[in-house]
């Protein structure tokens, strides 16, 4: 079975029935409405009321966005469903996507608040359709959350007003609670505190965007508010800034998987029924080679975040590897996303400029994901913490299953402290190599020997550190082993034939050597490190047979998936 998902033939297994139903209902709804009049809804920028009609109608937010114990009794938050949700929803445009995830950023600082009673609202709001957001970025500051401008003052015991401004806030024209993010008067303490966007002292600004999302500027003007209103303060409201991001990011890479494959059954299906010249485009030795590596890289980016996945449900306060894997799935898998519609559009060529095209909006949309909830930047210096317990300090964990099981996800909602990653250990990523006995996995497992002892004998000195540009160079080789690492686990438990695994680190091997130039040319790099870069760039093992079977895998995509008009 191709791991890809294909709504036509959606026929994966589930540990309940509800599941499987709002998998189903929601593909449903989406060929029901039709390829048409999605289109003409994001050309018109319409606010998307028929899917949130539907999400109320279905209770499918409900379900899958409350925790077991405040809701239906198939309500839950489990990883592995929403996974296959937002890919679903990615699938057939990122703006169903997007109104979807702000929802689930607005609901994790009440998730993990102690305030029980904002609980309770949360669970009955969503059970009656609301959607949420998250007040956290201020058009000034951007990335620096630390100078936020939205202040909550006390008036007297018990009693609060909160004044500012904030910027980029999806669902913020009708969130049911939007959870914002201040800093309390008089003091360096911050705050996170529900707001409800009907209150006469909130207002909608404006939508700062032109698209079927509303990404809203909001003011709060004296805005009332009660201990019960409160959700975290101090420490606790930070935590809860960062550990929802943790959460909420992990979902980009799956938006990214849904549009790419959608566009990927168009892309192959238009390219192999055009005729140039007498022959089809597929013909075409480039057009093979960018469609071999456009799936080779998409079935990368899917077992990648699949067993990203696994981490996250099975993380506690003893394993925080997850936060390791999440930012990856984030910056890795989205900027993946791009290349892979860059091979394809490169294809299909004016095609992909054409309005009844899904690819044409996904074009467009998918070159978001890598610069949102923290751009590619940001995501490199924060997981390069975790370089030298990851090469240097590795020790025996237990074997992480694939969880696909029924559980709440009880630990991303009571995470702790967002602090101590420099001191997170790591299972060998080795060992993931040395399970695979294929060509370029070898070759892809001397380069990151060379790295490693590049690492160990001629690492970055005080100067290079202090340089954000030059420890990126570093930060994607980094990122690409644990990148080969998680997929070479996942290849084994989903039983990806091993000509697919040797085509995804053909272009491994491609990435490290092109990342290593990188390295190699950036301008304070010593002679040391310059001569151990030059003999990280190999060559991928060359296999016709493998290549040959890989592509009639792709040309078996042809007409497999086709929306309905
Ligand atoms: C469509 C859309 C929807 C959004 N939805 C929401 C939402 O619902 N809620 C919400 O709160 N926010 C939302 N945002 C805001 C979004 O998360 C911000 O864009 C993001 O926080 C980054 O801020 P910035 O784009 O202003 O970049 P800046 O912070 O201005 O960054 C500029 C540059 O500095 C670099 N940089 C900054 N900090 C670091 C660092 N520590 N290390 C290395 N490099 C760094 C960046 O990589 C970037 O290249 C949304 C934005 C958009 C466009």
């Amino acid at each position: 079975m191709d791991i890809l998902l294909n709504p036509k033939r959606h026929d994966r297994r589930y540990p309940d029935a509800r599941s499987l139903e709002v998998m189903r209902k929601t593909i449903e709804f989406f060929e029901t409405k039709g390829k048409t009049k999605l289109k003409a809804d994001y050309h018109a920028n319409v606010w998307y009321a028929d899917f949130l009609d539907f999400v109320r109608r279905e209770k499918v937010f409900a379900t899958m966005c409350t925790p077991a114990g405040y809701g239906a009794s198939d309500a839950r938050w489990d990883t592995s469903r929403i996974c296959e949700f937002a890919e679903i929803l990615g699938f057939y445009g990122l703006q169903y996507w997007y109104t979807w995830q702000v929802s689930v950023l607005g609901l994790g600082p009440i998730w993990m608040s102690g305030n029980e009673e904002v609980k309770q609202r949360a669970a009955r709001l969503l059970d009656e359709g609301g959607i949420f957001a998250f007040g956290l970025s201020e058009q000034a500051h951007g990335a620096d959350i630390y100078s936020t401008d939205m202040v909550v003052t006390p008036v007297d015991e018990g009693r609060y007003s909160a004044s500012g401004r904030k910027y980029y806030i999806g669902n913020g024209n009708q969130a049911a609670i939007v959870s914002t993010f201040g800093k309390l008067t008089g003091s360096d303490d911050y705050v996170f505190f529900a707001a409800d966007s009907a209150h006469p002292k909130y207002t909608c600004v404006q939508n700062v965007v032109a698209s079927q999302n509303y990404v809203s500027e909001f003011a709060l003007d004296a805005y009332p508010l009660t201990e019960a209103d409160i959700l975290h303060k101090g420490r606790a409201a930070w935590d809860a800034a960062l550990n929802t991001v943790n959460i909420g990011k992990y979902n980009l890479g799956w938006a990214s998987i849904g549009m790419c494959t959608h566009s990927l059954y168009e892309a192959i299906t238009h390219a192999h029924n055009r005729r140039l010249y007498n022959m089809r485009v597929t013909d075409f030795a480039h057009v093979k080679r960018m469609f071999v590596d456009a799936y080779s890289r998409l079935v990368a980016m899917k077992l990648f975040a699949l067993r990203a996945c696994d981490y996250m449900r099975s993380a506690s306060a003893e394993d925080r590897r997850y936060l390791l894997y999440n930012p990856m799935v984030k910056m890795k898998v989205t900027t993946e996303g791009e290349r892979v519609m860059n091979l394809m559009w490169d294809v299909i060529a004016a095609k992909g400029f054409e309005r009844s095209t899904y690819f044409s909006q996904a074009a467009m949309d998918i070159r978001g994901l890598p610069k949102l909830e923290g751009t590619v930047h940001v995501n490199i210096a924060l997981i390069v913490k975790f370089m030298p317990n990851f090469f240097f300090a590795a020790v025996e964990l237990p074997a992480v299953p694939k969880r696909d099981d029924a559980a709440n996800d009880d630990f991303l909602f009571n995470q702790g402290p967002a602090k101590g990653l420099s001191s997170i250990r790591f299972h060998d990523y080795r060992l993931a190599l040395a399970a695979w006995d294929l060509p370029n996995v070898r070759v892809f497992g001397e380069q990151v020997e060379v790295f490693r002892t590049l690492l160990a004998t001629a690492a970055p000195d005080e100067e290079q550190m202090r340089d954000i540009d030059f420890v990126l160079a570093g930060g994607e080789l980094f990122a690409l082993v644990v990148y080969a690492q998680l997929i070479l686990e996942n290849a084994r438990i989903h039983e990806i034939e091993d000509g697919v695994v040797d085509q995804i680190f053909d272009f491994l091997v491609r990435d490290f050597s092109e990342f290593a130039l990188g390295l190699h040319n950036k301008p304070s790099s010593s002679a040391e490190q310059m001569q151990l870069a030059t003999q990280m760039i190999r060559k991928p093992v060359r296999d016709e047979r493998r290549y040959d079977a890989v592509w009639q895998r792709v040309l078996s995509l042809d007409g497999a998936y086709e929306m309905n008009p």
